[in-house]
C-alpha cells in the first residue's frame, strides 16, 4: 500500500536532504555521514539527513551557553509567553506532524496524533508552571531571620530521546526547561530524524518572531557513533535527560555521575496488569490489548505481563486469543489498522529472538509470533502479535523485549500476584483491574505495587502529562512532564537573610572575636 505524504513533507520543511543542526531558527550546513529514513510501513525512503560532527556540536554548546545568559533573566512567565506561542504553532501542525511521526516511527495515525497532541498540553502545563517557581519560606531559629528557598535556572539541558516517542519526550522536556530559564540541546534517536527536523521548522517561526537568542533550543541530530561519549561526559551540560533502554541508560548514568552531573533516566519498563476475579472482564480485556499491541508493543509502558486469577484465567485467555487472531495489521497511515509494523528489521529480529527464547525457557507459544509476507507488507517490519503462558522468572520474562509480546501468569492468593508483580528488575508503570477496594488499596499501599505508575482500572499505557512520569528500579528514578517534576530542571538555593543588628550564629554557638 502506497500512502503519499509528500503534501506534508512539504508544510513540514523536510526536503530531501537536511542538515542535523539548528540553533533554534538558523540551520548550520553539516559535514556528517547522512543517515537515510524509510518509512517501516512501506520501505519508501523518506529523506536523508547530514549529521552534525563533533565540532558542529561544539559550535552549539557554545551558542548555547551564550544563550543561556540572556535567557536566564528574561522573567519566567514571559518565558512560559514563548511556550504559549510553540503551543499554538504545534495545534496548527498537528495533522501533519502527526502523520510524519506514523509515517517515520510507525505508530498508527490516532496514536501519531495523540504524540503531538501530548506536546501541545504539556506547552500549556508548562505555561501555568511558569508562573509558579515557586519554593517555601521557613521559620529561622534566630531573631530577625528569614529563611526561604528559591529555584535558580540550571543551564543547558541534553535532552536525548528513545525512538519510539519521537517528540513527546523531547516537548517534555523542553517546554518544561525553558519556562524553569534552561536552554536545551536535542540528540534524538537516529532512527527518527525526521520528526526532530520537523519540530524545530515548527518552533523556529515563534522563536524568530519573538526574538529569542540563537542556542535557546538546538537539536544536534547525530548518531551514538558521531557523537555519544562526549555529550555525557561534557561538564558543559548539568543536566541529561535521557529515554531509552536500560542497558544505555546504565552507560549514561556512569558518564554523567562521574563528573557529578544531574540526570533524569527514563528507561525499560516490564509493565504488568493483575486481573482478579472482582475484575470488570470487558474493560480488563479493552485495556490489555490496547497496552499490549498498541504502537505495536514499543512504549515503555506496554503491558509485557498479566497476572491473572485461576478463576477467571481460562475465560480471558480464549478471548485474548480470539482479539488477537482478528486484530488489522497494516500501514500505520491506513485507517482500518490497529497494529503497525515495527520500527525496523533489527525490531523484528528482536522480536523472533525472544519467541525462541520463550520456547527454549519452557514457555508455551498461545498466538503470533510470525512474520508477515506479501501484499502489504514488503517491508518485512510486520508481525503477529504473541501471547505466551510463561513463568514470571524465566530469563526472558524478567527482560523488556520492546514488540508485541504479552505474557501470561497465572495466580491463585492476591499477595501472591503482588509478589509475581514486583519481581521483575523494572518499576515502570503497573495496573489492577478489581473492583474490589481491598485489592485495589492493598495494590496502591506500601506493600503493593512498586512502580513509579501505579493505576486502578486503567491499563499501563497512555499516561497524561499533569502526574510526574517515570519509574523505580532498572527504569532509572526520574521524572519528568507533571506535578512537581520541573524541579529537577532547576538549581535549589536555601537562602538566609538577617534584617538585625546582631549576628548571632545557628545552634547558639558562642564566637566573639
Ligand atoms: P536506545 O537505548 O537504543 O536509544 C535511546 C537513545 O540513545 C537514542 O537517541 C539513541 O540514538 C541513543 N543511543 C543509543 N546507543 C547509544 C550509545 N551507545 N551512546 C549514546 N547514545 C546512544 O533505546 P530505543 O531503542 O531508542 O528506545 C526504546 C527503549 O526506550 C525501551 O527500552 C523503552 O522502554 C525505553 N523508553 C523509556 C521511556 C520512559 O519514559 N521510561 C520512554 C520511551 C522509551
Amino acid at each position: 500500500m502506497k500512502i503519499d505524504i509528500s503534501k506534508e513533507l512539504k508544510q513540514l520543511g523536510i526536503s530531501e536532504v537536511n542538515n542535523g543542526v539548528c540553533t533554534g531558527i538558523e540551520w548550520k550546513t553539516t559535514s556528517g555521514a547522512a543517515v537515510e529514513s524509510f518509512s517501516p510501513s512501506d520501505g519508501e525512503l523518506i529523506a536523508s539527513v547530514n549529521q552534525a560532527t563533533a565540532t558542529d556540536y561544539h559550535e552549539v554548546v557554545k551558542k548555547a551557553k551564550d544563550a543561556f545568559r540572556v535567557w536566564r533573566m528574561v522573567p519566567a512567565p514571559k518565558r512560559g509567553e514563548i511556550v504559549r506561542q510553540i503551543g499554538l504553532e504545534l495545534r496548527k501542525f498537528k495533522e501533519p506532524l502527526g502523520k510524519l511521526v506514523s509515517y517515520e516511527m510507525g505508530k498508527i495515525y490516532q496514536e501519531g496524533l495523540g504524540e503531538v497532541q501530548e506536546m501541545i498540553d504539556i506547552c500549556d502545563f508548562a505555561v501555568g508552571q511558569s508562573r509558579q517557581l515557586y519554593g517555601f519560606t521557613m521559620h529561622s531559629e534566630r531573631e530577625k531571620h528569614r529563611m526561604y528557598d528559591q529555584y535558580h535556572p540550571l543551564g543547558i539541558v541534553g535532552v536525548v530521546s528513545a525512538f519510539n516517542f519521537p517528540v513527546a519526550v523531547w516537548a517534555w522536556n523542553a517546554m518544561i526547561a525553558l519556562v524553569a530559564g534552561d536552554v536545551v540541546i536535542w540528540k534524538p534517536s537516529s532512527k527518527v530524524f525526521l520528526c526532530a527536523i520537523a519540530v524545530h521548522n515548527i518552533v523556529a517561526k515563534v522563536l524568530k518572531e519573538n526574538d529569542v537568542p540563537e542556542g535557546v533550543l538546538s537539536l544536534v541530530a547525530a548518531g551514538s557513533r558521531e557523537l555519544g561519549d562526549e555529550f555525557f561526559s561534557d561538564k558543559n551540560i548539568p543536566l541529561v535527560s535521557f529515554t531509552g533502554s536500560t542497558k544505555i541508560g546504565k552507560k549514561v548514568g556512569g558518564l554523567v555521575g562521574q563528573r557529578l552531573g544531574k540526570t533524569i533516566l527514563e528507561l525499560g519498563g516490564n509493565n504488568a496488569i493483575i486481573i482478579t476475579p472482582e475484575a470488570d472482564i470487558e474493560m480488563a480485556l479493552r485495556a490489555v490489548v490496547f497496552g499490549a499491541v498498541g504502537t505495536c508493543g514499543q512504549r515503555c509502558t506496554s503491558t509485557r505481563r498479566i497476572i491473572v486469577h485461576d478463576s477467571v484465567y481460562e475465560d480471558f485467555k480464549n478471548r485474548l486469543i480470539t482479539i488477537y487472531g482478528q486484530l488489522p495489521i497494516g500501514h500505520a497511515l491506513d485507517e482500518k489498522t490497529l497494529v503497525g509494523p515495527l520500527v525496523d528489521r533489527w525490531a523484528v529480529d528482536t522480536y523472533l529472538a525472544a519467541i525462541e527464547k520463550v520456547k527454549a525457557q519452557g514457555g508455551k507459544l498461545l498466538i503470533g509470533g510470525e512474520v508477515l509476507t506479501g501484499e502489504g507488507y514488503e517491508s518485512g517490519c510486520f508481525v503477529t502479535p504473541a501471547i505466551a503462558e510463561v513463568e514470571n522468572h524465566y530469563e526472558i520474562v524478567q527482560d523488556e523485549t520492546f514488540a508485541p509480546l504479552l505474557y501470561m501468569i497465572r495466580y491463585s492468593e492476591f499477595d501472591e500476584a503482588i509478589r509475581l508483580h514486583n519481581d521483575v528488575p523494572q518499576g515502570l508503570s503497573s495496573a489492577i483491574f478489581s473492583t474490589h477496594l481491598l485489592e485495589t488499596e492493598k495494590f496502591l499501599s506500601h506493600e503493593g505495587s512498586d512502580c513509579g505508575i501505579a493505576n486502578v482500572n486503567i491499563g499501563t499505557s497512555g499516561a497524561e502529562i499533569g502526574g510526574a512520569f517515570g519509574g523505580e528500579k532498572e527504569t532509572g528514578g526520574g521524572r519528568e512532564s507533571g506535578s512537581d517534576a520541573w524541579k529537577a530542571y532547576m538549581r535549589r538555593q536555601t537562602n538566609t537573610i538577617n534584617y538585625s543588628t546582631e549576628l548571632p550564629l545557628a545552634q547558639g554557638i558562642e564566637f566573639n572575636v
